[in-house]
Order: structure tokens, then C-alpha cells, then sequence
């Protein structure tokens, strides 16, 4: 979990100013149905109050939320035992009831980092504790080549093939766990390798990545369109619209959309873009999980009554 948004890790950029992207109405997402990637005080990347996103969720009218902080397995990442899972529900499920009555849902969610030496760590943990909804993400783990000191090196004399190898193969591995949702922020690998490796380069080779859009497929995980990527070089969301254009040609059905939001100022931020590149493909509905309940959330502007604000051009 160690490079996520905004935090200390030392290839992490600086929080993205906070309050200043609220005020600017381009890219501050309003009028969306879910926002189901949030962090909050309870990751360690993270220092936003619950009630902080559910008041703002009030006010650009954005009536579902998941709360998704941080679980790591590995004693080294910094979300390891970081909170007590007691805790953090009680916390989440205090804050859906004070908010239920203004009009927002809040879901208790997790976001669980996955790479197979500890996949049994993460299935126990998930046969002891219920969650509403579970994103499983890969980051660059400890000894992952793509940890800021060895990234250099990593890259030095290496195939893109080889390059980004490690990460979907962990990719690959996660959505046949079936132990998730969602696959949380496909191809932030991208985020790791900057600037040795562009995202211009690795949009050349599609190819790259087909097997692990594949398995995702096949194992009908939901895909998340993460617009944390737009806060980063590159300026993409991840994965890609023509990403999640070429999952949907695979046959791909269930996605969802998240803004990883770490600070107050990038809630739901540029948001509208996630929803813009499921629309554009086709899709009409995100796949979500509530509980024991896997359901589906409309997309907005497929309805006919209209686009709203958020999501024209
Ligand atoms: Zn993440
Ligand atoms: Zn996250």
C-alpha cells in the first residue's frame, strides 16, 4: 500500500492542494450517483474525518459514498495493523446513521492490498470480517521492483514486457482469488514507473495488459475506473478509457467507479471522467456490492431524462 495518493512514501506527490480543487467547478464531481474509494483518518495516508466527505457528499449531491481505508498484510506496509477492524466499523457505521437522514448512504468498505504471498492472510481476514464492499488493489509491496530506491535499476535494460510483468501478474492472481468487488485502480503501475518509463510509451502496447483484462473478465470482478490517475503525470484515470473501451469489447460487464480521495479536496474529484469512459463504452449500470446485496447503480445521461452538469463535455 505503500505509494497511495497522497501520503509519504517517497515517490508519492504532494497532496494535491486540498480546498483549491473544491472551489473549481470543472473537476470537483457533483451530481453522481456513488463515490466508492475513500479514505479517510483511518488510513494512515489519510488524515479527512468521516463526516468531512459526507457532508460534501450533502453538497455536490452525491447520495452514496463507500468508505474504503487501507487493510496491509505485510508487517513492512504502513496500513498493517494500523486500525482495529472494530474500530473502523463502528466508526463508518456511526457516521451512516448520523448522515442517513441528509440524504447520503455510507457504506462500510475496505481496501485490501493483495499479492499472493499473503493471499491467505487476506482470505482469513475476510472470512473473519464482513464488509459492505471490498476493492482488492496491487501496490508496489516491499520487495517489489517498483519501490522508488529500485525502480531505476528495474527498468535498466529490460523489455516493457518484462518491466511491468510483476504487477499484472499479481493483477491476474487478484481477480482469480475471487476474494473481491472490485480490482481497485488497474494499471497505477503507471504511477510507479513515471518518469522511466511514460504513459505515452505504455499506451503503445495494449497488448501488455490483455491478459490481466482478461482475467478479470472471466472472473467477474468488478472493474474500477479510478480517477485518482487524473491527479498524477500522465493525467489518466485508471485504467484508460480506451482500457475500459477494450474490456467491454472482451465481453467485460461489472465495473465501478472511485475518486481515492485522501484529502477533503480530492473528493469525488474529476469523477465525471470515470463516468464519462464507462458511458462512452457502452456501459449503462456500475456493479456494486451493499452487504449481502450485489446491485446495480445507474449510470447517469443513459436515462433519457438528460446529462447531467457533471458529465457534459
Ligand atoms: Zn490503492
Ligand atoms: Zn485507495
Amino acid at each position: 500500500m505503500t505509494s497511495e495518493a497522497e501520503g509519504s512514501s517517497p515517490n508519492r506527490a504532494t497532496s494535491p492542494a486540498g480546498d483549491d480543487i473544491t472551489r473549481d467547478a470543472d473537476v470537483a464531481g457533483h451530481d453522481l450517483p456513488l463515490d466508492a474509494h475513500l479514505h479517510t483518518d483511518q488510513s494512515p495516508d489519510s488524515s479527512v474525518p468521516i463526516d468531512v466527505y459526507a457532508a460534501l457528499a450533502v453538497e455536490r449531491r452525491i447520495p452514496e459514498i463507500a468508505i474504503t481505508d487501507h487493510v496491509d498484510f505485510d508487517p513492512r506496509d504502513p496500513a498493517y495493523q494500523y486500525t482495529r477492524f472494530e474500530d473502523r466499523e463502528r466508526t463508518v457505521r456511526g457516521a451512516a446513521e448520523r448522515w442517513a437522514k441528509e440524504g447520503v448512504t455510507i457504506r462500510f468498505g475496505a481496501e485490501l492490498t493483495y499479492n499472493r504471498r499473503w493471499e491467505s492472510d487476506v482470505r482469513e481476514h475476510l472470512a473473519k470480517h464482513r464488509y459492505d464492499y471490498v476493492i482488492g488493489s496491487v501496490h508496489d509491496w516491499p520487495e517489489s521492483p517498483y519501490w522508488p530506491s529500485r525502480i531505476g535499476a528495474w527498468v535498466e535494460g529490460r523489455t516493457l514486457d518484462e518491466i511491468v510483468e510483476p504487477y499484472y501478474a499479481e493483477i491476474i492472481a487478484a481477480a482469480r482469488s475471487g476474494l473481491f468487488d472490485t480490482i481497485g485502480h488497474l494499471d497505477v503501475v503507471k504511477r510507479y514507473l513515471h518518469p522511466h518509463v511514460t504513459a505515452a510509451q505504455l499506451a503503445e502496447r495494449p497488448d501488455l495488459k490483455e491478459p490481466a483484462l482478461r482475467a478479470i473478465v472471466e472472473s467477474g470482478v468488478s472493474l474500477e475506473v479510478n480517477s485518482s490517475g487524473l491527479r498524477y503525470p500522465g493525467a489518466e484515470t485508471y485504467p484508460s478509457g480506451p482500457v475500459v473501451a477494450r474490456y467491454r469489447e472482451l465481453g467485460g460487464q461489472r465495473v465501478v467507479v472511485g475518486s481515492d480521495a485522501h484529502a477533503r479536496g480530492s473528493f469525488a474529484h474529476r469523477l465525471g471522467e470515470s463516468y464519462r469512459h464507462l458511458i462512452d463504452a457502452g456501459f449503462g449500470h456500475l456493479t456494486f456490492r451493499r452487504g449481502s446485496d450485489r446491485v446495480q447503480v445507474e449510470v447517469p445521461g443513459r436515462t433519457g431524462i438528460g446529462t447531467p452538469d457533471a458529465l457534459r463535455s
